[in-house]
């Protein structure tokens, strides 16, 4: 049986890990994204200035998995907590189990808060 392993995040690293999993046949990966359309933040200024199209700066994540081959999919769903002692992820009232998880949830600034250390406006696990 395949090892299942879960993407949490469908940005450039949560892409770039599905693409480089999806070469191995032992796996069966879920990418899983609030949004179903990545844009790619660091190009966006070409689109801003007319010199690319829409569609050059936006990934449609569910054609995305479906070209990465058979092992993948993708469900477009907000990932509400972590139950690491149970290889599990929370999804509204639902469960998802993994054999492995990546966590790409990219990154918030947290302006005004002068500590270093954990951003308290963050949800407690992620
Ligand atoms: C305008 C702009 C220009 C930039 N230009 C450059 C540049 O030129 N060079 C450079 O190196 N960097 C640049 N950056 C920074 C770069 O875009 C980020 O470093 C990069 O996007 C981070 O990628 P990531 O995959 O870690 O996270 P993200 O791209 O933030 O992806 C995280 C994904 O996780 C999803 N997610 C988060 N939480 C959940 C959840 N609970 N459930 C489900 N899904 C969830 C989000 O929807 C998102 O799709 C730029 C940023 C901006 C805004």
């Amino acid at each position: 049986m395949k090892k299942q392993v879960v993407v949490i995040g469908g940005g450039y690293a949560g892409a770039k890990t599905v693409k480089k999993l999806s070469l191995d046949p032992t796996v069966a990966i879920t990418l899983i994204d609030q949004n179903r359309f990545h844009y790619l933040q660091a190009e966006t200024h070409e689109f801003i200035a007319g010199i690319t199209r829409l569609e050059d700066v936006v990934v449609d994540l569910e054609h995305f998995c479906q070209e990465a081959g058979a092992n993948v999919t993708f469900r477009k769903a907000h990932v509400d907590a972590i139950e690491f002692d149970d290889n599990r992820i929370k999804i509204g009232d639902e469960y998802l189990g993994y054999d492995y998880l990546v966590i790409a949830t990219g990154s918030t600034t947290c302006p005004g808060h002068q500590e270093p250390g954990r951003c308290p406006d963050l949800p407690p696990d992620l």
